[in-house]
């Protein structure tokens, strides 16, 4: 446009000006016409005739400016770029720009010089160059666009199916009636459900950070706040893993009772990358336990008073006994008996519903209590025709309550005999580590079927086989055992088989408290 201005005598030549009135023409076409709603690229009828606006400019301009030909290039580009077919496209990019230097050589037709075949050919095949340059780009372009699409589509379905899962987990976690928490390593919820998130509200625990803060959380006496390390998320995060860890979440009438058990997350290299904590609620269940427990204790305490009388006034008439007819000597000494026995019995009853069973170990030497043991069963074996057999290394220091610890061997060896109706033999042996002393007491007594022996530490369980025997007994003595050893931080268990004898392994910390449980 501002050619005019730098040599005006360009101005004089019509073919120029047309040229420059069909440039304009064009232009205003562009901003004009509503190409979007004319038939399927009409706008293409720009650069075409841009070709023949340029071939007005450059042959008008000849030879005052053979360089206008260079414009060719523009809609050249705009050919190769359009997504016409390439074939046409290469074919206006080649005879677009060959048009336009056709004319400036029409004059010498006959004598074409070499220089003037360069002007005519040259310039259009590098145009075709260019179109074809821009083409390959083009087409580059537009794999790499498919690609792409191809894979944000991709990635939209795998978004769309993990918020399906997302949801589906959300729905199964939710209607299931345990709290479930997934923590990761630094501690942030990484999935938890609508229980957990009710335990979270009735601890007014922190929610961004589990496991930290001011936390009501109490240990088993409902009373005690937990220290933030013993707190069920802050042990799982340290990479505990446990069950049946009983807490008291929230207070007043409020609080709940949470079975508490965790898992630890690893990643495949071994990392602890988080952890699983499952709560579940168990009010109800703690609450009949403690029911029954105070019904027992409260029915025994109330037998207590009578039974003691009874034996005491008893024991008063045959403190005379030479005075009394022998029939009635006999019968009272039958009285006494089972007067004794009975308060035996109430003596268990009110030991298996205490929960207040205390133990005060110390360093004992569990040796001397086998031994102890021993001799105050050694009446009844012989009576009942069994031996007994000792492997136990003297000494074999424990961290125990001797008194209880005794009454435990004494409940053992008691029954291993009453079990043994037809003699048999009894040994008791012991190994030991650094940590725990395993005391083994095994017989070959009736034994009991294995589903049996998994119950014989429940309260008033008696298994089948003894039943059967009609050997008499309250099926207390074992879950007071139980009890006591548990007290000392250690486990008991049972192995037996019906006809088989039986074997009864109890676990006591060799040295010092055990870990807080
Ligand atoms: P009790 O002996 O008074 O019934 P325990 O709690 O001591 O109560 O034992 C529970 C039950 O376990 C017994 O009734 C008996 O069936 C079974 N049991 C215990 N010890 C033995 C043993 N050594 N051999 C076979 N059965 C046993």
């Amino acid at each position: 446009m501002i050619t005019p201005f730098a040599w005006p005598a360009l101005l004089q030549r019509p073919l120029y000006g047309a040229g420059l009135v069909l440039h304009g023409v064009l232009f205003v076409a562009c901003l004009l016409v509503p190409w979007e709603r004319l038939p399927h690229r009409a706008y293409l009828l720009v650069p075409v005739l841009d070709f023949a606006a340029i071939g007005l400019l450059r042959n008008g301009a000849a030879p005052l400016l053979p360089g206008l030909a260079v414009l060719a290039v523009f809609p050249v580009i705009w050919i190769s770029a359009s997504g016409m077919l390439s074939r046409s496209s290469l074919a206006l990019s080649f005879l677009g720009p060959f048009f336009v230097m056709v004319p400036s050589s029409m004059d010498h037709l006959a004598a074409m010089t070499s220089s003037d075949l360069t002007t005519v050919v040259l310039f259009p095949v590098m145009m075709l160059a260019v179109s074809l340059a821009i083409r390959f780009a083009s087409v580059n372009l537009r794999l790499q666009q498919r690609e792409l699409a191809e894979k944000d589509r991709e990635l939209r379905e795998l978004l769309a199916a993990s918020t399906d899962r997302e949801k589906l987990l959300e729905t199964v976690l939710d209607a299931t009636d345990v709290g479930i928490a997934a923590v990761d390593s630094s501690g942030h919820f990484l999935v938890s459900n609508s229980r957990q998130r009710n335990f979270r509200r009735a601890t007014g625990a922190d929610e961004a950070v589990p496991g930290q803060g001011h936390q009501l959380i109490y240990g088993q006496d409902r009373h005690t706040l937990l220290p933030p390390d013993r707190r069920p998320i802050s042990r799982a995060m340290a990479g505990e893993s446990f069950a049946d860890y009983l807490v008291w979440a929230g207070e007043g009438p409020e609080q709940r009772a949470v079975s508490t058990a965790a898992r630890p997350l690893v990643s495949d290299d071994g990392r602890l990358t988080g952890a699983v904590v499952v709560y579940t609620d168990v009010t109800g269940w703690v609450e009949s336990v403690a029911a029954n427990h105070e019904l027992v204790s409260n029915v025994s305490h109330e037998f207590k008073n009578p039974l003691n009388s009874i034996i005491g006034n008893v024991d008063l008439v045959l403190d005379d006994v030479d005075m009394l007819p022998p029939h009635l000597a006999q019968r009272l000494q039958v009285v006494q008996r089972n007067a004794e026995r009975l308060l035996d019995l109430v003596a268990d009853l009110t030991a298996s519903a205490s929960t207040t069973l205390n133990v005060h170990p110390k360093r004992t030497d569990l040796a001397s209590l086998v031994e102890t043991s021993l001799s105050s069963a050694q009446a009844s074996a012989q009576r009942s025709h069994v031996e007994i057999a000792t492997d136990v290394p003297s000494p074999l220091w424990a961290y125990a309550d001797p008194l209880r610890i005794g009454q435990v061997l004494d409940n053992l060896v008691s029954n291993a005999i009453k079990y043994s109706p037809d003699g048999g033999s009894i040994r008791i042996s012991a190994t030991a580590d650094r940590q725990w002393i395993r005391l083994s007491v095994t017989d070959t007594g009736m034994g009991m079927s294995p589903d049996d022996a998994a119950k014989v530490f429940n309260r008033f369980f008696r298994a089948e086989s003894a039943q059967q025997a009609a050997i008499p007994g309250a099926g207390l003595g074992l879950s007071i055992t139980r009890m006591i050893v548990e007290r000392h931080g250690g486990s008991i268990v049972c192995e037996s088989g019906e006809g088989q004898g039986s074997t009864f392994t109890m676990t006591l910390p060799a040295e010092g408290p055990p870990p807080a449980f």
